[in-house]
């Protein structure tokens, strides 16, 4: 088949695979004008969608922005920072300025201290090697915050060209039709963005007449929860709406369960409250550090889950991470999950995750 290319990304057009880059129903080809899916949906909903890629795809696709001037606005789920930080960034964008966009504020509990969050971001953004010039945060579903960060964005661009980052699940489209519909007002925005001759698949939205907000694919990340999970269960983990604290009352050798995909054993210390932040949806089951093995032979995928039959097939397995913890209150954060705030002094446990998708602790954010 003779190469054609998508007028609006100028992506190599291909009617096999519908979930690679550049697809386009093979009826799609007689049109005059060939779009690939992604734009279609653009242009024709205002909808951006995301193309999962590996992270070399991806990375050669992006390498090329070290070349170019411009803003780099790396979007990041604030429930998943350690699963939607991407760490090669640096080499990525090469020199040009970065700023982390924190998104779903609004699953937050409304007592949490926005400023702890972001000190907590810079320090995660810092220990990845993400040297950030700003940290904000929104929630591009209620539109919070986009209004400042839309300025934000101008004065730091500096009439340059804005990269929009992120891996898949962030919110990065939602984000960038809050913005198209806010700021551009355009309602073809693929015709007016058409670069001839751009072969990267990446979606150019024009800004003023020399530089464009540009949407680059979303990458796929080992570390991210949502790689390991079906759809299904997807939904039951990822919270709809403000999350409520659940509250339990432990003695050492007491166990939780997070569904079948996480587990933490209160090892050593006081009785003390353990608050866990999850999805509502998310099943919380106690028992005994003795039991709890054989309880997850028993019955991960089914008392424990999600997962679901399809998640097993594809969720590693639980590793163990073991935290001694002292003085004052301390989040055990499970990337993609939530996390439980533990209150007591001197505590052991031993947080149990899928591998890859490390534990990690922080001062409590409330
Ligand atoms: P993308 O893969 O990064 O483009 O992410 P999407 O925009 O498709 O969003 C992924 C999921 O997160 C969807 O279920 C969205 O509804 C949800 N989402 C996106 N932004 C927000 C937000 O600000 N708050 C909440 N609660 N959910 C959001």
């Amino acid at each position: 088949m003779e190469k054609i290319q998508c007028q609006g990304c100028g992506v190599v057009i291909q009617t096999t695979d519908k979930e690679k880059i550049g697809y386009t129903p093979p009826s799609a080809l007689e049109k005059e004008t060939v779009l690939c899916q992604r734009c279609f949906r653009l242009k024709h909903y205002n909808e951006t969608q995301d193309v999962p890629m590996t992270d070399d795809d991806f990375l050669k696709m992006v390498s090329s922005i070290s070349d170019s001037k411009g803003l780099i606005v790396h979007i990041i789920d604030i429930f998943d920072v350690n699963g939607s930080l991407i760490k090669s960034l640096p080499r990525i964008t090469g020199d040009n300025p970065i700023i982390l966009v924190g998104n779903k504020l609004d699953l937050l509990p409304k007592s949490t201290s926005e400023n702890k969050l972001i000190q907590w971001l810079k320090k995660e953004a810092k220990e990845a090697g993400i040297k950030v010039q700003d940290v904000f945060l929104i929630s591009s579903m209620k539109k919070t915050g986009i209004d400042e960060l839309k300025q934000k964005i101008e004065d730091y661009r500096n009439g340059k060209d804005v990269y929009i980052v992120g891996t898949t699940n962030v919110g990065k489209s939602t984000f960038i039709n809050a913005l198209i519909k806010e700021s551009t007002g355009y309602s073809d925005v693929i015709t007016t963005s058409y670069f001839p001759g751009t072969t990267l698949g990446f979606i150019q939205i024009p800004l003023d007449e020399h530089s464009s907000l540009i949407d680059t694919p979303g990458i796929v990340n080992k570390q991210q929860m949502a790689h390991y999970l079906s759809p299904e269960d997807l939904k039951i983990i990822t919270p709809r709406k403000e999350i409520k604290s659940r509250v339990y009352q432990l003695n050492n050798q007491q166990t939780l369960f997070f569904g079948g995909l996480a587990r933490l054993d209160f090892i050593k210390g006081e009785r003390q409250s353990f608050i866990c932040y999850f999805s509502n949806e998310l099943e919380i089951h106690r028992t005994k550090v003795e039991k709890a093995d054989a309880l997850y032979e028993k019955h991960n995928g089914e008392l424990l889950s999600p997962p679901n039959e399809d998640s097993l097939k594809i969720l590693p397995p639980l590793t163990q991470h073991s935290f001694k913890l002292s003085g004052g209150k301390t989040d055990i954060v499970f990337p993609g999950l939530g996390w439980v705030t533990v209150t007591g002094d001197e505590t052991t446990v031993i947080a149990y995750s899928p591998k890859d998708v490390a534990v990690s602790v922080r001062n409590s954010l409330i």
